[in-house]
């Protein structure tokens, strides 16, 4: 009797046990299959391996890099060469195909193709775009525009006007005069004054675009201040409160400007910026736990070598000085060397390998479904 009465309990714990165990998993898979993901994408333009380096030469942990925990390699060529530019570089991320140099959003047969913001727009994601060269420049406009070549400015322009992007910030306002006075009708706020340095209202009933300079955004060197990095986290305030997700795309544009300059300072101090940025995404990342971070870049610019400084001693002997770095540059163009790829979050395990640029695409529609 006893030991029907302890199977009879035993019995009943199960099923109790095993309704609520199976309520607890009912209730986890709706809970990971509701949660969206939220994507943010940074493109450091002419980011190469020796320009993230030039932010270990103190400290390795003093880089927003070393917060990743996946890692993978990208080779960059376009349809048309082994060498690509921005636009055909940031088409292959954001379409998913290998476009000619000069291509915005077309194929290699200039036909449009989707972008992930379309695509993710269409499953009611927020999207955004964050840049420090004009918001038409090649890089941002590869993610909502079609046109047959990046020079198209004032079309890729009217293009942005006409998407369903929800927010961007950057420069540009040169290629927008007319499109400024018509942009409340399609419910834009167009701010070209605000440098994020007082507290916005902004409601879910606009979409807010800020053109803070007629074309490129002043160099870190020349004032530009912390405005990627305020941007970026105004960006992310206004799109998280999209219930469906968001999208946002940050590129640090003059990473690549100052390697077509030689320039080792302006690349340096541009590449401290995009730390910052990178640090405030990862802070944000990893604290709310839903948000796919990938950090990228279309190419390497300058063919950037960190080397040894060459020195003279008190004999007028020359010898290398291994402990002092200098930025050497090869050249005043793109390069062909494989890019790295830095990636957190859910899905961020699918960017880890070595495969085409044009492969981001997809492993980002993977980690998002
Ligand atoms: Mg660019
Ligand atoms: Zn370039």
């Amino acid at each position: 009797m006893r030991a029907f009465k302890i199977l009879v309990l035993f019995c009943l714990t199960s099923i109790i046990m095993g309704c609520s165990v199976q309520k607890n998993k009912e209730i986890a898979i709706t809970e990971v299959t509701k949660a969206p993901v939220n994507v943010i994408l940074l493109i450091g333009d002419g980011m190469g391996l020796s320009q993230i380096s030039i932010l270990h030469q103190e400290q390795d942990n003093l880089s927003a890099f070393s917060r990743f925990n996946y890692m993978g390699l990208i080779n960059c060529s376009s349809s048309s060469h082994k060498i690509t530019d921005s636009a055909a570089g940031a088409t292959a991320f954001a379409s998913g195909v290998k476009a000619y140099n000069g291509a915005i959003g077309v194929n290699h047969d200039s036909l449009p193709v989707k972008t992930i913001l379309e695509v993710l727009e269409e499953r009611q994601y927020a999207t955004g775009l964050v840049s420090t060269s004009s918001i038409t420049h090649a890089t941002p406009a590869a993610f909502y525009a079609h046109t047959t070549s990046r020079n198209n400015e004032n079309d890729i322009a009217t293009q942005l006007m006409a998407s369903k992007v929800d927010f961007f910030a950057g420069g540009g306002r040169s290629f927008f005069r007319t499109l400024i006075n018509r942009s409340a009708e399609s419910n834009w706020v167009i701010d070209t004054l605000n440098y994020f340095q007082f507290p916005l209202e902004m409601n879910q009933e606009h979409r807010y675009g800020f053109l803070l300079s007629d074309e490129g955004m002043p160099k870190m060197s020349e004032g530009r201040g912390s405005f990627c990095t305020d941007a970026s986290r105004v960006a992310i305030d206004f799109l998280g409160k999209n219930q469906e997700g968001f999208f946002l795309m940050i590129e640090g544009s003059q990473i690549d400007w100052g390697g077509h300059a030689k320039d080792y300072s302006y690349v340096q101090s541009e590449m401290v910026d995009f730390n910052e940025v990178v640090n405030m995404v990862m802070d944000y990342a990893e604290k709310q736990k839903n948000t796919l971070v990938i950090v990228t870049a279309d190419h390497e610019t300058g063919g950037l070598a960190l080397t040894a400084t060459k020195k003279t001693d008190s004999t007028g002997r020359v010898y290398n000085d291994y402990d002092v770095i200098t930025g050497a540059f090869n050249t005043g163009t793109h390069t062909a060397a494989l890019i790295p790829v830095f990636a957190y979050g859910p899905g961020a395990e699918n960017f880890t390998g070595i495969y085409q640029n044009a492969g981001i695409y997809g492993r980002i529609l993977k980690s998002v479904q």
